[in-house]
């Protein structure tokens, strides 16, 4: 059986990054940038003003200041300040010629006849030189970035409302099982509701794929077989949940082998989810998710999203972040990798309450999962653990 860290590794070097395309700016979340942006201009591109306020000569700082202009944002200013003189600023308007710092408004005094008297120490500044944050060409943001929120408004502050993202990969969710009903359905005596199908849609969603829902087919060989093989085209990536263990009923891997596909993997050393088959033909993959609800939850988050997002140009898939745990943790050591929920309070991670692989209402308090090493039987409190945020 392989390892955890073994078979991350198998499957992440079949992924090889696809082609490449231009989207909007509304388009852009999600995706990752296939070519680098760099700043268009200096930024700030003048010294502009940081505050509401004055803008004068430092030295006449403890005078009393005519007022000659007032410099809105957006407008240039039209006058030079000279010995005596200073011009009314607004925040984000350019430093008229002869001004080296702004005083800002809450430091003035208006006096009679467009006079003004400040209240100031002499390092008062308040200016935001050209060039001071980027230098026309410099690297914005890098090639292989996932663009957040927090790009969006870089990439319109340089102009580069076409950013160039790879493509995204067509992807496929297939819920086998013959005791499943639709959810918006009441399950028979011995039925339950499909919850990995739209579970699974909603987690590649958060990362900008909008795949396609195949919906429920039962565990019938024939039926698995049609169905997979008449969507096979239109797909990079099939995730297949339910039917990859031993049982009578477990068709997926026969179904698979018999599609040409090749199968790297079926068994991990991991709790939950060690059934996971991996299966490639050509550029084509086959992930098979043992079908217990926190199997399939977990999977997906600890191997097939960093799987895609390596598939989709990502230079970050790794989303495991390092925090200390909250209290003392006692296990059975087993040579397995072992996935927990966690709730996050107050910078700490505290174990929540787990049944096992069917018990998805343990991570309806989780803030992530809890990623435990093999051979573990004791954490102590504060000790550092790696948890992948949900
Ligand atoms: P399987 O991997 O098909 O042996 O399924 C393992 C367990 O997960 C069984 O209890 C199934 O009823 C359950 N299960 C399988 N598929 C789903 C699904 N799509 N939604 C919820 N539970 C499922
Ligand atoms: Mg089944």
């Amino acid at each position: 059986m392989t390892g955890f860290d073994e078979a991350y590794q198998l499957i992440l070097s079949f992924a090889k990054t696809g082609g490449k395309e231009s989207v909007d700016l509304h388009g852009a979340m999600g995706r990752i940038l296939a070519s680098a942006v760099n700043a268009d201009a200096d930024m700030p591109p003048f010294d502009r003003s940081a505050m509401d306020g004055y803008a004068c000569r430092r030295e006449d700082l403890n005078k009393k200041l005519k007022v000659i202009e007032e410099i809105p944002a957006g407008s240039p200013p039209l006058k030079e300040i000279s010995e005596g003189t200073c011009s009314k600023i607004m925040t984000g308007a350019e430093i008229p010629r002869g001004a080296d710092c702004v005083v800002k408004v809450e430091d003035s005094k208006s006096l009679p006849d467009y006079k003004v008297e400040f209240a100031v120490a002499g390092n008062v500044n308040n200016i935001r030189r050209r060039g001071e944050d980027l230098s026309k060409g410099d690297l914005l943001i890098e090639k292989g970035t996932k663009l957040g929120n927090q790009h969006i408004g870089l990439l319109a502050m340089v102009g580069c409302v076409d950013p160039e993202v790879y493509c995204q990969p067509k992807v496929g969710v297939l819920s086998t099982g013959s005791e499943l009903v639709n959810a918006v359905e009441i399950p028979t005596s011995s039925g339950i509701r499909n919850s990995n199908g739209p579970q699974l849609m909603s987690q590649l969603k958060s990362f900008g794929i909008e795949a396609i829902d195949l919906g429920i087919v039962e565990d019938d060989e024939g039926s698995l077989r049609s169905i997979i093989e008449s969507n096979l085209n239109d797909l990079d990536v099939l995730l297949v949940s339910g039917g990859v263990s031993m049982g009578d009923y477990d068709f997926v891997p026969g179904v698979i082998s018999d599609l040409g596909f090749d199968i790297k993997l079926h068994k991990m050393k991991v709790r939950p989810g060690k059934p996971l088959l991996f299966a490639v033909r050509d550029q084509k993959f086959v992930f098979g998710l043992p079908g217990n609800p926190v199997s399939t939850l977990v999977q997906f988050e600890v191997i097939i999203k960093p799987f895609l997002l390596k598939l989709m140009g990502a230079s970050r898939m790794d989303g495991r972040i390092k925090i200390e745990l909250g209290e003392e943790l006692m296990l059975k050591s087993l040579p397995l990798r072992f996935f927990v929920p966690v709730k996050i309070e107050s910078g700490l991670a505290y174990p929540l309450e787990y049944h096992g692989s069917g018990h998805l209402a343990s991570y309806s308090r989780a803030d992530g999962i809890l990623e435990i090493p093999e051979n573990t039987s004791l954490i102590k409190k504060k000790e550092l653990v790696y948890v992948r945020p949900l």
